[in-house]
């Protein structure tokens, strides 16, 4: 730990200058600067340039790179002073913190719930997919003093990860997506990952805290016993519930009690969960319901999650910005149900499953196999290790030359498979 009084003198430079950078080439006049390590990088030896660049202050952790001690703070550990100064900001806030983890559809739970929420309250919420160890302090030294509401992202490939963001961030209220499965080499198994998720739930439970909890995940309720206030959404049982209104790729939810369903711009029924925990939350909070609609019918996703567009004559469906079993599982189930003559699917590998990769890899083909496609292609990854009657091509730039080949009309594409296979690409 680093001594209390190296970071309240921090804070009071903070207080002066409230933005931090860690890259000096995304610098600003006045930014105080964080000198990270990386695998492949040492920010210490970024810190003098930072200075020349305008930075008020760098945050140094080796001697040898203090040469300025007016302009220098010298830390046993740069990132460890960064989340200690992120949760010394955070104690000044008496504002509610919404933590959202879980497997998949956190980053569209939190913008959907951030759309609801900045329409009537002055909220700060994690940019992008900034999630770990570094996005979430700097996300919380983004928050200025009159924000009303904040929510926060947080990821974790490993057991203990989210408990810690908690002790930086001290949610208020959570929300755990789901819990699927994904880097199950980090966390030990399908158990683990539960465990790990888990942990908001245990940091809510011993806080007094409030969680948002889905019930159409049979494991999410038990889970949540013992927080001291628990409200429901889904499609029964539930204190909010609404469904999927079937139809074309576009989603609508139809909330219980509502005469007309919400009509988003996202495609997927497994994206029902997200909005309802939009809804719950923006009335738990006092969003009028009009505003809760306005907000999520003019959201439009962007990053190649869950987006629709149109090619041509063709729809694409494209959701290229991430998979694991059971995202890739929940859209092919969605892509079944789509009422069209001619379905085509590009499928990236899925990548961080260790062990069980190659039986993942299987289990999917084997669901491919109860629905007839017009054409499958399966991109890369341990697809190329499993017995399948589609087409493999080994990476995205192949797929790319095959679909331009194929001069498909009025055609449905589904586009789907892990970061580092970058399926968008095949476009
Ligand atoms: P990351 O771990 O990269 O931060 P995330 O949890 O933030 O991912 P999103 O980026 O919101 O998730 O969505 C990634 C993909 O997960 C979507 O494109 C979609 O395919 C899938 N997805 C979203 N919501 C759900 C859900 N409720 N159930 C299953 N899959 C989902
Ligand atoms: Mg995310």
């Amino acid at each position: 730990m680093i001594p209390v009084e190296n970071i309240a003198a921090l804070y009071e430079i903070y207080r002066q200058h409230p933005s931090v950078q860690t890259d000096t080439r995304k610098l600003k006049q006045g930014d105080i600067f964080f000198a990270l390590k990386g695998p492949n990088f040492n920010g210490n030896a970024y810190a003098e340039q930072a200075l020349a660049a305008g930075a008020a202050c760098a945050v140094v952790d080796e001697a040898a790179y203090y040469t300025q001690p007016d302009k220098m703070v010298l830390v046993p550990d740069v990132l460890q002073a960064l989340q200690q100064l992120a949760n010394t900001h955070r104690r000044t806030l008496q504002i509610p913190f919404l933590a959202i983890t879980g497997t998949n559809g956190k980053t569209t739970t939190k913008e959907l719930v951030n759309a609801v929420l900045s329409s009537h309250f002055k909220t700060v919420a994690t940019a992008g997919n900034l999630n770990n160890h570094i996005g979430v302090p700097l996300t919380l030294l983004s928050i200025p003093p009159d924000t009303q509401l904040a929510v926060i992202e947080m990821g974790a490939n490993h057991q203990r990860e989210i408990a810690g963001y908690c002790e930086v961030a001290m949610p208020t209220h959570g929300l755990i997506t789901n819990i699927g499965k994904a880097h199950l080499e980090g966390f030990g198994g399908p158990e683990g990952v539960k465990i790990a998720k888990g942990e908001l739930y245990d940091y809510l439970r011993t806080h007094n805290g409030t969680a948002f909890v889905c019930t159409d995940y049979d494991y999410l309720l038990p889970m949540a016993k013992g927080i001291a206030t628990v409200i429901t959404y889904g499609s029964r049982h539930a204190d909010h519930q609404g469904h999927a209104v079937t139809g074309p790729a576009l989603l609508s939810v139809a909330l219980d009690g509502d005469a007309s369903p919400v009509q988003t711009n996202l495609v997927g029924a497994y994206n029902t969960p997200n909005v309802l925990a939009a809804v719950t939350i923006g009335r738990y909070f006092g969003v009028p319901e009009a505003s809760i609609r306005a907000a999520l019918e003019a959201y439009m996703p962007s990053n190649n999650r869950s987006q629709v567009m149109q090619q041509g004559t063709n729809t694409i469906i494209m959701d290229a910005y991430n998979a694991n079993p059971s995202s890739m599982r929940a859209a092919i189930e969605n892509f079944a149900g789509i009422d069209a003559p001619k379905k085509v699917l590009l499928l990236g590998g899925m990548m961080e499953l260790g062990e069980d990769s190659i039986r993942e890899h299987q289990a999917l083909v084997d669901l491919l196999q109860q629905t007839h496609w017009h054409a499958v292609v399966l991109v890369g990854g341990d697809f190329s290790k499993v017995k399948h009657p589609y087409l493999f091509l080994p990476d995205a730039a192949a797929a790319h030359n095959w679909l331009a080949q194929q001069q498909y009309q009025h055609a449905y594409l589904l586009i789907k498979g892990s970061r580092s296979v970058g399926m968008e690409k095949v476009l």
